[in-house]
């Protein structure tokens, strides 16, 4: 591609997606009344890391699509083959049968994550975790008279958009307006040491974090506690890695009252974070329940899975006699054939072309340079992240940590946007805390596609910042 996009027919496009689309996350009255600033940008066409716009603008894209999702980048022919020779062969079939790549699909997968045993094929991140929430409590009617039926999960973390899922989310403001919620769900702390809740440092930091999950339990009763739900770096809530100490003692804490353990890897899976598939294994973990679904096909077709270990499927399967005795649940979309054909194509690309790798290589260099960056512009409070998957956070004061203002921070966002770099604002959902900028690139960038990023945030910082 040249830079500008073939030959598509834009007649009538974007007066028909003002007038009948609802877009996500967006009020549209400044679209569609009166005074209507600006089109909606339809995204036409990507190759590689770029997009082109409906005005053939073309985009450097500094989040794989927008979530984290397009890890191996746009325009990927391998792929889009695979899934018409699957579609041609047999697109659907679903209830109680198998497909070739969804068997297939499967193997590989569970390759990459030891430990783990069977995949459960959905169609979202949310319904995703969903799986795993009705796992839980099916378990707990089953092995505990009902009772071990509650589900802990974090501050700022974020599982999904369902009801349930809001139910299970760290980010209030996400939930504003849709209650009442599922019962059962109960908050723990997060971990983030940037916003420290305890004066403490590193190791010591992320054991008093992990410990106060263990005072909830304690508090709610742990045999009223069934999972953890915990995302391995938190996305959304504002690209928050761990600190040291504090994976070791999640799992001790698991194991030692018998709560099964859900790792939440929309975001961090299928190689965002580097060096491993998975985010989790990069703290040996041994979780019972991993959910997946943004980048394991990178948007060539919607897949999700919630993966589970021997023992959660054996639950399941122990006694033949009871009727009721298997995971009643279906999902109409899980028995699509594109999801796992494509699924297989990525995982195959990303292990031929080195890209866990590439990632590590490229995600230290940003973060390197947003270090420099953190060193030229006081505005940033905090640079934290691992692989491609990072985050920028903007401050008024650096001692006071105050958030810069959401409109400056959505400034600078809006500046790389006209230097044509797409990065990403973080954390619009907490109040007072919609700071952090975020930057998540497929998982084949390049030097320059970093500097290219990274320059224009420079020049959109000290636009917007002096
Ligand atoms: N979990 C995490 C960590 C996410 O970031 C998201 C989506 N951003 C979800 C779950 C929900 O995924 P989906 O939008 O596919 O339902």
């Amino acid at each position: 591609m040249d830079g500008k996009p073939l030959d598509n027919d834009l007649s009538g496009v974007v007066e028909a997606d003002r007038a009948h689309v609802w877009h996500h996350l967006i009020q549209h009255a400044g679209w569609t009344g009166p005074d209507a600033k600006a089109d909606p940008r339809i995204i036409v066409e990507g190759k590689g890391m770029r997009v082109w716009d409906q005005h053939g603008k073309e985009h450097l894209d500094a989040v794989s699509g927008g979530v984290w999702t397009v890890n191996v980048g746009y325009g990927r022919e391998r792929i889009a083959n695979a899934v018409r020779d699957q579609l041609l062969k047999l697109n659907y079939f679903a209830g109680t049968a198998g497909s070739i790549p969804g068997a297939k699909f499967s193997e590989k997968l569970i390759s990459k994550m030891p430990g783990m045993s069977r995949v459960y094929f959905t169609n979202s991140g949310t319904e995703a975790n969903e799986k795993a929430f009705k796992m839980v409590r099916q378990i707990a009617h089953k092995r505990y008279g009902g009772k071990k039926y509650k589900i802990l999960y974090r501050d700022r973390d974020y599982h999904g958009s369902s009801i349930a899922a809001i139910s299970a989310g760290g980010q209030d403001q996400r939930g504003e307006q849709y209650g009442p919620f599922v019962p059962g769900f109960v908050r723990v702390p997060h971990c983030m040491e940037y916003r420290a809740q305890w004066d403490l440092e590193g190791e010591e930091y992320g054991l008093a974090a992990a410990n106060a999950i263990e005072e909830v339990i304690l508090a709610e009763g742990p045999d009223t506690v069934g999972a953890l739900c915990l995302e391995p770096v938190t996305a959304g809530g504002g690209v928050i890695t761990p600190p040291p100490g504090y994976w070791p003692r999640v799992q001790e804490i698991c194991r030692k009252y018998d709560i099964l353990l859900h790792i939440d890897e929309v975001v961090c899976g299928v190689g965002r974070t580097g060096t491993e598939w998975f985010g989790y294994q990069h703290y040996g973990v041994e979780p019972d329940f991993v959910t997946m679904a943004k980048g394991v096909a990178s948007g060539y077709a919607a897949i999700a899975c919630c993966v589970t270990n021997e023992k959660v499927f054996d639950m399941f399967q122990d006694d033949t006699s009871d009727p009721l005795n298997y995971f009643r649940d279906i999902s109409t979309f899980g028995g699509c054939t594109a999801g796992p054909a494509a699924a297989l194509e990525n995982l195959a690309i990303i292990e031929e072309e080195g890209l866990l790798e590439n990632t590590t290589k490229m995600g230290d260099y940003m973060l390197d340079q947003l270090r420099a960056l953190k060193d030229k512009h006081k505005v940033i409070g905090d640079v934290r992240g691992k692989g491609l998957f990072l985050g920028a956070e903007l401050v008024a004061d650096r001692s006071t940590k105050e958030p810069a203002q959401e409109k400056m921070v959505q400034a600078v966002a809006g500046d790389c946007n006209a230097q044509g770099v797409i990065i990403g604002v973080m954390n619009r959902s907490v109040p007072g805390f919609n700071n952090t900028l975020c930057y998540s690139p497929a998982l084949i960038a390049t030097k320059d596609d970093i500097d290219q990023i990274i320059e224009a945030t420079d020049k959109a910082l000290t636009k917007v910042f002096g």
